[in-house]
């Protein structure tokens, strides 16, 4: 009796040998803006983007988005609710306002990310299936594509810009999307 059990020890030493991956930037973090994505849609990306080198005002942050301040704030709000940006506020002396100083919180947004692995790998699952089983159709000028039932329905042109609307290569985004999805389960593996 009183004898401790050793057992496993060497199997846990070696798992945490650590793959070495390449340092990235946390704009080009591709887990970390299908998070963003999730949580705010392509434009709470864009405009988490814009904390990544610091805190700026929400003044600051629609000036960079070239949107009005009434939107920066919708969004940014969004973003706190989810825990991925946080705020400092400070009142200005001279009109008495409050100024808040946004920025990013890359490891909470994991942290929320880890509480709802298996519903983002679902949601990239659907969309997957989509891509995989639509046939699309572009007009070049970097306006969304189109699944072929609408591009028909618009005659083949694009309702944006009025281009003349082709046969879209969707093929990158699938590989993207299956890259992902195994990326992330090795993560939910290792956790
Ligand atoms: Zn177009």
């Amino acid at each position: 009796m009183g004898k401790k059990i050793s057992k496993g020890k060497k199997k846990v030493e070696k798992r945490v040998k650590v793959k070495k991956e390449p340092q990235q930037k946390p704009q080009e973090d591709p887990v970390l803006r299908e998070i963003l994505t999730q949580i705010a849609g392509e434009r709470g990306y864009e405009v988490a983007k814009t904390l990544v080198e610091g805190e700026i005002t929400d003044d600051e942050v629609a000036k960079r988005m070239g949107m009005r301040v009434n939107l920066a704030r919708k969004i940014l709000y969004e973003l706190y609710e989810n825990r991925v940006v946080s705020y400092r506020r400070v009142r200005d002396e001279h009109s008495g306002w409050y100024v808040y100083y946004w920025r990013i919180e890359p490891e909470r947004a994991r942290e929320y990310f880890d509480n709802n692995k298996r519903l983002f790998i679902q949601k990239l699952e659907e969309r997957l299936e989509v891509e995989r089983n639509t046939m699309f159709f572009g007009c070049g000028n970097g306006d969304p594509k189109l699944p072929f039932e609408v591009a028909a329905e618009n005659d083949f042109k694009c309702p944006r810009c009025g281009g003349k609307l082709e046969p879209y290569d969707n093929s990158n985004v699938i590989t993207a999307l299956e890259r992902q999805i195994e990326s992330l389960r090795q993560r939910l593996v290792g956790s």
